[in-house]
């Protein structure tokens, strides 16, 4: 019966070959399963209808009847649009159209009941609502009740989908008698536990609500469902390893740490680093393998840390690597690490895939020799072919473009694996992140080095751009360095392309007396280090870029970061986009440009920004405003997995019970993590699974992670 909601989604009545195309190129739905997963990601109310005085700014969307006074055709060329004067018989607002401009005036008539359906804006004190949903109103129809919003993508409206379009479809999948005999996908005995509502009860209320209370509880099925399997996940793993691991004992601190400690280092180490250091001391000396991620925010001294951890395990005998996620960033820390290392006789070597095979076989002999203290590199590091000497501690920069899976390939670098350390910028709160993250421990750097002058953060419009260069002149006047960023458009590169080289062209009459650089997605990575390398070595003063430069580049020389277009960037995003400045003495500015006509949403969500340089908060604000359905914001919260129904902020508590649900399961049958038996099957309470509920629960691993471990790798 499984082979019902596998069924190629090209099948479904109302969508057929092309239609499923796009489906499957856009969202990645491409069979029953994944439509019916696909989940709305809010409800309208559409059980009843506003009138215009009740409106507010903060509503969602929402419907009103009325008429049609007036249609107006405004604008030329790209900018001609459509306007038409709406009222409900008490107030008058507006609606907009941007294109089908002729179309939609022929269509829509004046003196005829309407519903219109959108979000209204309020623009000038008059509310508007651009692109409605419009249909003939009739009283004897019933009323809609609760709708799924969908996220439908940029292409997929352009192609004529709307959001309305899925719930029908749905429904064609839920009305088949087949539907009825769908496999479950909780073990029988954890879903009457915990009273959850049956799955295929859940799937019809999720998309088409009877009512709120029927949507809450089916809300709460189907992220139980997606945590409990997150959480067995994550148990199974950290179970494995806490059984099979065993971890290198690092006794002593020696002459490397104390010679650096006490004669070179450029700086007093912060509170806060100190007290990391000592729990990583800790882990590494216990003989068990340490898994530790430590966060800290943008510019609170990561690289310094890590640095130390890995002269303990030199002291003691052993390498350590740090794998960082881009090549700019690897050669960044290539060239302050070895700075560093330098001063104590250390030899640091890069490795990234551009190294060439003559280096690569220097490289190559030194690691094995152990005459190699300490590689960094991408990527590349991971590679089969990479063997070290005696590998003790590897440490990972920006850990969310790195899965468990890549972490477990490290592990599999040496005979005992070695420690590792990630290092993360992205605020998650701690217990979350312990929660979440489950196999690791978890260290925060919660202080920033003394002195740091705080980044004045300014939201500007585009007629103030005067005063905006007037402030990169004097800057550049006292000898500091730019950064203006344009985002990263990837429906459209060539527009991408266009609006950088634009920016760049007009930076460059601008400030002609001085060097502008220039780095975007679709450049080669040669290319790409080579303008890169102008801008950190002082020799570009301006560099214009798309977010490429986003994670980790330390130029302490720059003051300025104008981010263009700021409306389009996620907020933890802009984060750690005016973390790039600050970083020196010198009194930093981060100027977020918009086009004056943003929305009132936009200004709320922009001026967070201005009003904090707390991570945390922006991270938190960030995760609230851009909701549960957004796969973007799960991956900037650093979760290797990606969380549909569920939000890491505000469903802590489904998120505890489901872990307990996991934990007893693991109990009762320790043959779910791999290998022999495990010595947690005596300890703890214990959920026992039918022989039908394994399966159930062996088919939905397989079926969610198995493309993100590889088993084979750990055992
Ligand atoms: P991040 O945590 O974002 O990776 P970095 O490690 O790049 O931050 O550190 C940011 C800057 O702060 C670097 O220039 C670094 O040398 C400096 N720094 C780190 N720790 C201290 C400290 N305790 N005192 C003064 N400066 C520090
Ligand atoms: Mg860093």
């Amino acid at each position: 019966m499984g082979d019902f909601l596998n069924t190629d989604i090209k099948f479904l009545k109302g969508v057929g070959e092309r239609r499923a195309k796009t489906l499957a190129a856009e969202l990645d739905i491409r069979t029953f399963r994944d439509l019916l997963y696909y989940f709305p990601f809010r409800h309208v109310d559409r059980s009843r209808f506003y009138k215009i005085a009740e409106l507010n700014p903060d509503m969602p969307l929402v419907q009103i009847v009325g008429r049609f006074i007036s249609f107006q055709i405004e604008g030329e060329g790209a900018k001609r649009r459509l306007h038409g004067v709406f009222s409900d018989g008490s107030r008058l607002m507006e609606c907009v159209w941007f294109s089908k401009v002729d179309a939609l005036k022929d269509a829509y008539r004046t003196g005829v009941d309407y519903v219109i359906f959108g979000k209204p804006v309020l623009y000038r004190s008059i509310y508007s609502i651009s692109h409605p949903e419009v249909s003939q109103y009739d009283p004897n129809k019933p009323a809609l009740g609760f709708m799924g919003v969908y996220n439908i993508s940029e292409k997929m409206r352009k192609g004529g989908y709307a959001s309305r379009l899925f719930p029908a479809l749905i429904k064609n999948i839920t009305a088949n008698p087949r539907f009825n005999n769908i496999p479950s996908v909780l073990p029988v005995e954890v879903r009457d536990r915990y009273r959850l509502m049956p799955l295929k009860e859940a799937l019809v209320q999720m998309h088409s609500p009877e009512n709120p209370d029927l949507l809450a509880k089916a809300r709460e099925r189907m992220k139980f469902e997606e945590l409990f399997y997150l959480q067995l996940h994550i148990l199974r793993f950290s179970r494995e390893r806490g059984r099979k691991i065993q971890g290198l004992i690092f006794p002593v601190i020696g002459k490397y740490f104390n010679d650096y400690f006490f004669n070179c280092i450029p700086f007093e180490l912060t509170g806060a680093q100190k007290r990391v250091l000592k729990e990583i001391r800790a882990d590494m000396r216990t003989g068990r393998q340490m898994n530790r991620l430590l966060q800290g925010d943008v510019g609170s001294g990561k690289t310094m840390v890590g640095f130390m951890s890995m002269l303990m395990a030199i002291d003691n005998g052993f390498q350590a690597a740090m794998m960082a996620p881009t090549e700019i960033l690897a050669t960044q820390h290539y060239e302050t690490i070895s700075k560093w290392g330098s001063m104590i006789g250390l030899r640091v070597e890069l490795l990234t895939g551009s190294v060439r095979a003559k280096k690569r076989r220097e490289i190559d002999e030194g690691l094995r020799s152990g005459a190699i203290h300490i590689l960094i590199g991408t990527h590349a590091l991971i590679e089969d072919n990479v063997v070290f000497g005696n590998l003790g501690l590897v440490v990972i920069d920006e850990q969310h473009r790195f899965g468990v899976a890549q972490r477990a390939k490290m592990w599999k670098k040496g005979a005992v694996p070695p420690h590792v350390l990630v290092m993360t910028a992205t605020p998650i709160p701690r217990t979350l992140a312990m929660t979440v993250y489950g196999d690791l421990d978890v260290s925060v750097i919660d202080e920033l080095p003394p002195g740091r002058k705080p980044i004045e953060t300014l939201l500007r419009y585009d007629e103030n751009r005067m005063e905006v260069n007037r402030l990169i002149a004097r800057e550049l006047a006292a000898g500091r360095q730019i950064y203006i960023v344009y985002p990263l458009i990837q429906e459209n590169e060539k527009l991408e392309l266009k609006s950088v080289e634009e920016g760049q062209e007009r930076i460059r009459n601008l400030f002609p007396e001085v060097e502008v650089c220039c780095v975007h997605g679709r450049m080669k990575p040669e290319e790409k280090d080579f303008q890169m390398e102008k801008f950190v070595s002082g020799k570009a003063r301006i560099l214009v870029a798309t977010t490429v430069i986003e994670v980790g580049v330390n130029v302490p020389n720059a003051s300025v970061m104008v981010i263009e277009n700021a409306e389009r960037f996620g907020l933890s995003q802009l984060h750690q986009l005016r973390g790039r400045v600050g970083r020196g003495s010198d009194k930093s500015y981060c100027i977020l440009m918009t086009k004056y006509k943003t929305g009132a949403d936009t200004k709320k969500r922009l001026s967070i920004m201005t009003e904090t340089t707390d991570g945390f908060l922006i991270s938190e604000a960030d995760m609230k405003l851009r909701g549960p359905g957004d796969m973007e914001g799960t991956q900037q919260s650093g979760l290797a997995f990606e969380l549909k129904v569920a939000s890491l902020t505000s469903d802590g508590q489904i998120l505890n019970i489901a872990r307990e649900a996991a934990e007893k399961v693991l109990n009762a049958h320790p043959e779910l993590v791999a290998g022999e038996v495990s010595p947690y099957d005596k300890t703890g309470e214990k959920i026992m699974l039918s022989p039908g509920s394994l399966n159930v629960v062996r088919r939905e691993l397989h079926f969610r992670f198995s493309r993100e471990v590889d088993w084979s790798l750990i055992s």
